[in-house]
């Protein structure tokens, strides 16, 4: 699944702090074949100003180490690009919220490791989809929760958990803001201020919200139970399911259920302007096409 490289060498665009208008945090997911340094410049490539990456295979258990010269060949590539942001992405295989003790233990094994390697990588952020339950919401939003407290605890720093919305298949927890909620309210309270969280438009859709019909009011909905200071990053996917469906299959910006409506109130709404917008877009034949489309799908509608 990872490719390598494209020919294309981005330009060295340094934005500095000073004089340059202020970076849109608009970005995509995009790979780390060749190790993470490689990732600033796949960024580039496409006019992203934020990036997601997985420190790992994500369907694999296998547990790489960020060596320190890892770290700083990440960093000084992050520095040589106007990359504002970078959070990674858990892996596939983690279910905090199981009830096999044995799963539960390899996923927190697993998730302690993907915070590990993004706080030696100085990422903002692990983006972490909440567990499947199988036998009981209540003891699984415990379980998941108790989890997250566990290995923020052994992963003392600064990189934060962003639990993200779910669609809510099967016995997916976070499929609600309530659910959310109640996620990081039985967090520990002394690692509790590094949770928060993250907002997927299409999950959001296919699990009931109506960014299409009810743009303002979805809003409204988590301003009141989560509140926008803990919206940590956002990912702007379509979807190829209708609205309520709870299945996650991601479709290109403007190409499926959601249309391009909600995605121009989100890129002209000034309370989401400076939280990270992240593409999880079909990548396609190659890995820039059809992310620098949609990054200017979504620049141009700026109004
Ligand atoms: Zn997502
Ligand atoms: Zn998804």
């Amino acid at each position: 699944m990872e490719r390598t490289p494209s020919a294309t060498r981005p330009r060295q665009r340094k934005t500095s702090a000073k004089g340059a208008a202020s970076p849109d945090q608009l970005g995509a997911h995009v790979s780390t074949a060749g190790g993470p340094a490689t990732a600033p410049a796949r960024g580039a490539a496409i006019g992203a100003t934020v990036i997601q990456i997985f420190t790992k295979t994500p369907n694999m258990w296998r547990e790489p180490v960020v060596t320190p010269e890892v770290a700083t060949a990440f960093l000084r590539a992050r520095d040589a690009h106007p990359v504002q942001a970078v959070v990674s992405h858990d892996s596939y295989l983690i279910n905090l919220a199981s009830p096999d003790p044995a799963l539960r233990a390899r996923s927190l094994d697993a998730f302690a490791g993907e915070l590990r390697r993004s706080e030696a990588l100085g990422l903002d952020a692990v983006v972490s989809h909440p567990g499947n339950y199988i036998d009981d919401r209540d003891a699984g939003l415990e379980r998941n929760a108790g989890a997250v407290t566990q290995a923020l605890r052994e992963v003392p720093g600064k990189v934060k958990v962003y639990l993200e919305i779910t669609a809510g298949s099967g016995t997916a927890l976070g499929r609600s803001f309530e659910e959310l909620r109640t996620l990081r309210d039985l967090v520990g309270e002394d690692v509790r201020p590094r949770v928060a969280f993250c907002a997927d438009t299409c999950h959001l859709y296919s699990a009931g919200y109506d960014l299409v019909q009810d743009f303002d009011r979805v809003w409204a909905n988590w301003e009141s139970v989560i509140g926008l200071e803990l919206l940590g990053c956002l990912h702007l996917n379509d979807s190829k399911t209708p609205f309520a469906s709870r299945r996650d299959r991601h479709e290109l910006v403007g190409e499926g259920s959601l249309g391009l409506d909600p995605f121009r109130r989100l890129m002209n709404d000034r309370r989401f302007a400076a939280i990270p917008k992240i593409l999880e877009t079909p990548k396609g034949d190659d890995e820039v096409t059809n992310d620098r489309r949609m990054l200017s799908l979504l620049r141009g509608l700026v109004s």
